[in-house]
């Protein structure tokens, strides 16, 4: 069965989509936890970072440098943001297919919670 983020890859469910290539897709995300809250996705339906192996590596990196683009492209890169990856259920991972949320527009909190 896909993910609820490969529906909206598949134009099954809307989202708004701020970012696409052939091997990724941000949208932003439905429940924001700050000002600025994007998911970035890759279109393959790795389900955790758990599960990435060597062969994702160069999927990963492309994954970090876009989230940098996006985050310039949105207009929240010189006042900052933060990019996290729920992991596992003590992550507080929700939806396995594995994804970054960038997070901006306001002050980061650390320890996060
Ligand atoms: P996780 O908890 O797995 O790290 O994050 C999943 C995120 O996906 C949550 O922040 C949640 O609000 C978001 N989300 C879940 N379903 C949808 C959806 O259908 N559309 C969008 N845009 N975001 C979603």
């Amino acid at each position: 069965m896909s993910s609820i983020f490969t529906k909206i890859i598949n134009r099954e469910i809307p989202a708004v989509i701020v970012y696409e290539d052939e091997l990724c897709i941000s949208f932003r995300d439905i429940d924001p936890k700050a000002p600025q809250h994007i998911l970035l996705v890759p279109k393959k339906e790795i389900k955790s970072l758990a599960e990435a192996t060597e062969e994702d590596a160069p999927l990963l990196g492309h994954l970090l440098v876009k989230a940098a683009e996006i985050a310039r492209d949105q207009g929240f890169s010189d006042s900052g943001y933060r990019v996290v990856i729920n992991t596992n259920k003590d992550g507080g991972q929700a939806v396995y297919h594995i994804h970054l949320h960038i997070l901006g527009g306001r002050q980061m909190e650390w320890p996060p919670g």
